[in-house]
């Protein structure tokens, strides 16, 4: 490819809205240009990288026995009503209408469509194991569209879905998703590390997302140091707070005036004293639009993918002041579950056992001071509900440490929840009808191509690894000019590499060295090869690789020399 019959629109400055790396860089390297929030228009160069990231996907998918299927992304609701999921994932969902005012969705994933295939495609247990997979575009209406292709409201999935005949043989093909997973993120030259992850809208049992560490993730992972434990923050477990609360003794109840009183820290204040692990934080929530009270210990904070699991529903949200108000009949501040029994009651575990608390009095401007939990608040229901931190005991003992995480992929045994709903069954060995036992596994494509610009790159641009490099070589003339010795040398080594199968771009532009050496920097790619008159007058070409060190090699040893560079 010649630089002046493609399109690569460098940028000096990165537009204000891009505020990681990744996303300045995806733009100042030309790989992409947005159309609207969250959707992109992928450039010849963007679009070369997507095209490798998904051969390797294809190929490790083909590896691991998967077959490739291509499924529609427009869906009818009836299936995602069938599954249970069209008001579970409703605030996901783009719904369409056609000229006669039917409702379609704009699949955000693919559940519903591959067990209704399943459903009436697999029938006998000879079927089985079998994994589907295709790469396709998902849609789905993010709240918050942002840092470029990494939160888009369209981008690429590659989804994965297997068959079995039980949980142990479901087991195995989950087994080789996850081993798959962990060879295409290496072969991306990506430190992707599984996690324990919560299993959220999709339903099932258990489930690992393979995480990228990076400053700017959008996740938190919980880990210890000795490579025992990971797993997502909503689902993080650990021995409890570094505060344990203290035994006290057993007290009447009290209540006494707070006035003013709005927040754990004015009750930790003068006059009051009272610190947050002695407190009980009272929270209103609207679950499927019933309310319920969740209580935590004043210095904990509440975990919404836990409180999701214990509500058993991811449709909730917090009561609003006046929601709150007509419930309690006092505001926040001056709330707490003690006498109270309009709504179902969710405490922490971290309360179990817990007396001497202090918590609002559903008057306002009072609180209850020597609450013993059991014997004050019996109906509450013990549930997981708080976020770990870090430094707290882990489940096996060394201290748990937190860093922030890119999610690229996320794999779930998923069992029969889909089956079931859908009647998707199969005739087993014994002759009875069985529902089918599923797994499905997401990769995000485009989010891994910006995962691997986000920990990829230095202070000049990209830094691709070759793999999925848009073009291996950047053949860099230090003049334009059809005639110069520089431009017919060059001609004669493009057509070298081209015959040796090396992928090169040749940068033809009419521009200065200084305005192509930084280019090709931006841009990323793993090798560029300068010929100058300078050097030429000795025999020699400029041998670049990106990030590392330029060395003069004789013209007519540089094609094996490069070919040596890119087989390493
Ligand atoms: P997140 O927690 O980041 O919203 P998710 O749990 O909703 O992701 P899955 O449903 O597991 O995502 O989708 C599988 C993969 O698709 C994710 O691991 C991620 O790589 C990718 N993905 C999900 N949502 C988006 C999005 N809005 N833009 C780009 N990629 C996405
Ligand atoms: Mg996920």
């Amino acid at each position: 490819m010649r630089w002046t019959k493609t399109l690569i629109p460098t940028l000096k400055e990165a537009p204000a809205e891009a505020e990681i790396i990744s996303h300045q860089l995806l733009l100042r390297a030309g790989l992409v240009r947005k159309l609207a929030g969250g959707l992109y228009t992928f450039l010849p160069m963007g679009l070369r990288v997507l095209r490798k990231i998904e051969a390797i996907v294809r190929q490790e998918m083909d590896g691991a026995g998967a077959c490739e299927v291509l499924m529609p992304a427009l869906q009818p609701p009836e299936i995602w009503r069938q599954s249970g999921r069209y008001e579970q994932a409703a605030q996901v969902l783009f719904k369409v209408r056609d000229s006669s005012q039917r409702e379609w969705l704009l699949g955000p994933t693919h559940e519903e469509v591959i067990t209704s295939l399943a459903a009436s495609e697999i029938n006998s247990y000879r079927q089985m194991p079998v994994t589907f997979y295709q790469i396709q575009t998902k849609f789905r209406d993010e709240i918050r569209p942002r840092f470029g292709l990494m939160r888009a409201r369209e981008f690429l999935m590659k989804d994965a879905y297997s068959f079995d005949i039980s949980d142990e043989a479901a087991q195995a093909s989950y087994q080789k998703m996850y081993d798959a997973y962990v060879r295409i993120f290496g072969r991306c030259g990506l430190k992707a590390f599984p996690v324990e992850a919560d299993t959220g809208v999709m339903g099932g049992k258990f489930s690992h997302e393979f995480m990228v560490p990076a400053q700017t993730g959008e996740c938190e992972v919980a880990y210890t140091e000795d490579g025992q434990y990971a797993a997502n923050l909503e689902k993080a477990a650990s021995r409890g707070p570094l505060t344990p609360a203290p035994a006290l003794a057993e007290q009447p109840l009290e209540q006494f005036p707070t006035p003013g009183v709005r927040t754990i820290e004015d009750l930790a204040a003068a006059p009051y004293h009272t610190p947050g692990h002695l407190q009980i934080k009272t929270l209103v929530y609207l679950a499927e639009g019933k309310p319920v009270l969740l209580l935590l210990r004043g210095d904990d904070s509440l975990n919404e993918a836990k409180a999701a699991a214990a509500l058993g529903t991811g449709v909730f949200r917090p009561a609003t002041a006046e929601e709150i108000a007509s419930l309690m009949g006092a505001h926040p501040g001056s709330l707490g579950a003690v006498g109270f029994d309009k709504a179902r009651v969710l405490a922490d575990e971290q309360l179990r056992g817990a007396s001497g608390m202090t918590t609002g009095a559903n008057v306002d401007g009072f609180h209850f001071r020597h609450v013993c939990v059991s014997r004050d608040i019996p109906a509450a229901v013990w549930k997981d509900l708080r976020t770990v931190r870090e430094g707290e005991e882990s489940l096996h003992g060394p201290p748990l440490k937190i860093r922030r995480a890119i999610e690229v992929g996320h794999v779930f045994k998923l069992g029969t929840k889909y089956s079931e709903a859908m009647s998707a069954t199969f005739l087993g060995v014994d002759a009875q009808r069985r529902p089918l036992v599923m797994g499905c596994y997401g990769m995000g494509i485009t989010r891994t191509l910006q995962a691997i610009i986000e920990s990829s790159h230095d202070q000049n641009g990209i830094i691709w690894p070759i793999a999925v490099a848009p073009y291996a070589v950047c053949l860099t003339p230090l003049s334009a000019s059809a005639e110069s010795e520089v431009m017919q040398v060059s001609e004669r080594l493009y057509a070298q590499l081209g015959a040796a199968g090396v992928e090169v771009i040749m940068d033809d532009r009419d521009e200065r060295p200084g305005v192509k050496f930084k280019d090709s920097e931006l841009v990323g790619f793993p090798l560029r090869i300068a010929v100058g008159e300078k050097s030429l007058n000795q025999g020699m070409v400029e041998f670049c690789p990106r990030g590392g060190t330029k060395e003069l090699v004789p013209v007519d040893a540089i094609i094996g020399r490069t070919l040596e560079f890119l087989r390493a």
